[in-house]
């Protein structure tokens, strides 16, 4: 069985769920569970930050950082393509009352500065009522598998910081820019007051992301985190596991990466397929409308799940290996002879 859908779909290894097994657990809605303890407080060291706050999901974090940063008729400026905007249901509107101000993302993720700087609304004597307070600009890293340039990201947060807003990143996927760039995580984390970790994407965690930042900020968090539901028990089972997969599974995100290599490249020697890129773990490609479905079953069939669409995303991660990718190209060959 093989899974291209997403890096989402890893299960935990043998390895990992020994080490949940034997958590040392408490109650995190009282404070006192040392395994949820140490994993925040191990990853914000990581980053570079002073505190940090384990959530259910990305979802909920970068939401409960968006409530934490901004308070009702606060606006953010985010990416038009951006999960915080396009992908989450709108709830920083829905349930944070904050204003989306979207901007068209460029191809790389990046929002280009002098739109940022025309987003940003006037404040001042007169115009005070009339607007939104432009309070966040949020970015992405990476950004549909892309690494956003660092001089970019260091441009634009300092461009929000001097006009006086605060920085969020969805580092969902921060840890493959990581591996891709060769830099540490606090590098990756520079310039962002808060950054949201997934650690159910490639890390290989079951559940579970970590909000990072500042005390202050995380201590707002932590109230919205109870409010949206997400304040767990023993919930050192889960931080076991990411726990053990910062320790055990980050480096090994350069053979997802090798391995997305490997598949654009065999994808691109098959004539009815064209690869449009390949970026970290995530490969794209166009099939021919009329073969989408029959190939997606023909794959099916052999225990290869993936989408076949005229704008198919794959994704690899740590179930996913050079023989299985080997497998399901001769499969794609075999189907269109
Ligand atoms: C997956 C993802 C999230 C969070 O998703 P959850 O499924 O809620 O954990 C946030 N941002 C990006 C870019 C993602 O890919």
């Amino acid at each position: 069985m093989m899974d291209l859908r997403s890096d989402t779909v890893t299960r935990p290894t043998p390895a990992m769920r020994e080490a949940m097994v034997h958590a040392a657990v408490g109650d995190d809605v009282w404070g006192d569970d040392p395994t949820v303890l140490e994993l925040q407080n191990s990853l914000a060291r990581s980053a570079g930050k002073e505190a940090g706050l384990f959530l259910p999901s990305g979802t909920q974090s970068n939401l409960a950082a968006l409530m934490a940063h901004c308070e009702r008729g606060d606006e953010y400026i985010v990416g038009q393509l951006a999960h915080t905007y396009k992908y989450e249901g709108g709830g920083a509107a829905v349930l944070g009352s904050i204003v989306p101000q979207p901007l068209e993302n460029e191809d790389d993720g990046s929002l280009p500065l002098e739109k940022i700087t025309g987003a940003i609304k006037r404040h001042g004597p007169g115009l005070g009522a009339h607007f939104a307070r432009t309070k966040l600009l949020a970015l992405e890293n990476t950004f549909n598998g892309q690494v956003v340039p660092r001089d970019y990201l260091k441009a634009a947060t300092e461009l929000a910081h001097h006009r006086g807003l605060a920085t969020h990143l969805d580092g969902a996927r921060v840890f493959n820019a990581v591996v891709a760039q060769g830099i540490t995580l606090a590098e990756a984390c520079d310039g962002f007051d808060s950054v949201s970790i997934c650690l159910s994407k490639g890390l290989g965690a079951p559940v579970g992301s970590v909000l990072v930042g500042s005390q202050e900020l995380i201590e707002r968090a932590y109230r919205w985190r109870k409010v949206l539901g997400g304040g767990m028990r023993q919930s050192g089972i889960l931080a076991a596991a990411g726990l053990y997969a910062l320790e055990h599974h980050i480096n090994r995100l350069a053979d997802d990466h090798a391995n997305a290599t490997f598949l654009a490249t065999e994808l691109t020697q098959i004539p009815q397929v064209t690869v449009l890129g390949h970026a970290t773990n995530m490969v794209f490609a166009t099939f021919p409308e009329e073969d989408c479905a029959p190939l997606q079953a023909a794959l099916a069939e052999r225990g290869m799940l993936a989408l076949i669409t005229p704008e198919s995303r794959f994704v690899t991660h740590l179930d996913v290996n050079s023989e299985g990718i080997t497998l399901f190209i001769n499969a794609i060959k075999e189907y269109f002879a």
